[in-house]
């Protein structure tokens, strides 16, 4: 028989997207174990259901190995912005590689399924586009992005051998970019700087000259594919992409937040960083296929509720200061 409330742990689950997950998996009647150090993410993300007895915080750093009796386990450890994780890249690798490591031994011991929150950064600046999941990438192995893809692409390496060495139930699931609330304010990804500057009507910094493109995918939507990749048969491992495919350029997605926020701010251009990818569009015929999945909320949508969100936590800030 099927057990109906599972015991799932979230590495990382105390980060944007981690906290979600956390919230659907407490809303579908699981307990959850979240672990997390804290280093991007906060105790603040988790604090609504801190006190809930099916809801266990880990403070700890994956790169240990840990012990735990878990029926479930989603690997979400990792920073995701590139300046937080090009801030100490080698403990970047470290958390993807050996971090990998201790829960695929975690998910063997406990005989229990894991999923990885790999990334379309194994893409590297795709030749190919949109990014099926049969594309090998393009991927710089010594630049300062590749602490991020290169720990992800041997992340990926180590879940399929341990699945294939050790038969470990495994899934993948290759995330394009996602944002929403609970984003930190100074994350530094491109929605939260856009919207957080657009309100306070500072200068939006837009790198290189704003061609290039990214798909954003509201975060909800995400964590639902997440959810549906978790649960369908052990011969899905994936990998699988997740994501919306709508395509937007950088210099448009300044318009739009400067748009729905009625700032004044002005578009200021910066130099492109290093391996910045041009373009990025998720092919996600798979995930159709497969999950009966595809993103609902629209960009307008996602970002007014994003909007509304950093328009509370600047209010807080600025009574914490007055
Ligand atoms: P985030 O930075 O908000 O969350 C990452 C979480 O992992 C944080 O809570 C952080 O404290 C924790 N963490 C980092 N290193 C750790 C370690 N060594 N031990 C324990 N905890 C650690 O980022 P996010 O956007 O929520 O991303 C979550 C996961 O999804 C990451 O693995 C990221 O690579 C992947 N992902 C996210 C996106 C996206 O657009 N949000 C896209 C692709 C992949
Ligand atoms: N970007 C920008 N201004 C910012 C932050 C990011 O122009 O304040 C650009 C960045 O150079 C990239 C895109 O927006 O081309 C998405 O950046 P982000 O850091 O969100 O994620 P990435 O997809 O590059 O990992």
């Amino acid at each position: 028989m099927t057990k109906l409330s599972k015991k799932v742990l979230v590495a990382g689950g105390a980060g944007f997207l981690g906290s979600h997950l956390c919230e659907r998996l407490m809303n579908e009647g699981h307990s959850v174990v979240c672990v997390d150090n804290f280093s991007t993410g906060t105790a603040v993300n988790v604090e609504k259901f801190a006190n809930h007895v099916d809801f266990k915080m880990l403070v700890h750093d994956v790169t240990e190995p840990l012990h735990a009796e878990v029926d479930e386990i989603y690997n979400l450890a990792c920073p995701a912005s590139p300046c937080q994780y090009q801030r100490d890249p080698v403990s970047t690798v470290r958390t993807n590689v050996i971090g990998a490591i201790n829960l695929l031994e975690l998910a063997k011991k406990s005989r229990c399924r894991i999923l990885q929150a790999s990334t379309s950064e194994v893409y590297g600046d795709p030749a190919v586009h949109p990014q099926p999941e049969t594309y090998w990438g393009n991927v710089n192995p010594i630049g300062i992005r590749s602490c991020y893809d290169e720990g992800k692409r041997c992340a990926e390496t180590l879940f399929f051998d341990y699945h294939r060495q050790f038969g470990v139930d495994i899934k993948v699931a290759r995330i394009f970019n996602t944002y929403g609330p609970r984003m930190h304010q100074h994350d530094g990804r491109v929605v939260s700087n856009f919207v957080v500057r657009s309100l306070q009507n500072k200068d939006i910094r837009v790198y290189g000259d704003g061609s290039q493109t990214r798909s954003f995918c509201y975060v909800d939507d995400l964590v639902d594919g997440l959810f549906r990749l978790m649960h369908r048969p052990a011969e899905l491992t994936g990998p699988i992409n997740l994501g919306n495919p709508k395509e937007i350029s950088i210099r448009q997605l300044a318009q739009r937040a400067i748009d729905l926020t009625g700032s004044r701010s002005k578009i200021v251009f910066h130099p492109l960083p290093q391996d910045d990818p041009l373009r990025r569009r998720p092919d996600i015929t798979r995930a159709r296929a497969d999950l009966d999945w595809e993103p609902i909320v629209g960009l307008e949508d996602g970002l007014k509720r994003t909007i509304a969100y950093f328009e509370k936590q600047l209010a807080q800030d600025n009574s914490a200061v007055g």
